[in-house]
Formats: C-alpha cells, sequence, structure tokens
C-alpha cells in the first residue's frame, strides 16, 4: 500500500483524516481481503494501487 496516499486531500471535501478498514472482496476471495481507505468525514474511497494494478491483470 502506497503510504504517500494517507496524506492525500479528499478530493470531496478536502479532508485529510481517512480510515482504513479491511474490506473482503467476493469476487476475489481466494487472495482473502483487501484493505481500503475510505475519508474518515464524508466517506469516498481512495483507489488503492491495489485495485488499479488488478484491473490492468485483467484487461
Ligand atoms: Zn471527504
Amino acid at each position: 500500500m502506497n503510504l504517500g496516499k494517507l496524506n492525500e486531500k479528499c478530493p470531496e471535501c478536502g479532508c485529510k483524516d481517512k480510515t482504513l478498514k479491511r474490506r473482503l472482496d467476493a469476487e476475489h476471495h481466494a487472495f482473502g481481503t483487501t484493505q481500503s481507505l475510505t475519508c474518515s468525514k464524508c466517506g469516498y474511497v481512495f483507489k488503492s494501487p491495489e485495485d488499479e494494478k488488478k484491473e490492468k491483470d485483467e484487461n
């Protein structure tokens, strides 16, 4: 996980507080849980580098 994301401002509300959640990925459950970073204030979901990598692998 790119720690630089933790210092990014939320594009929706500009808040820098974030919540790191573990989420169970039903489609890729074989890989276990993935982490998701959400804005503590408005709930905006920051796209993780892992998600981007996955999409490239599938295409
Ligand atoms: Zn926000």
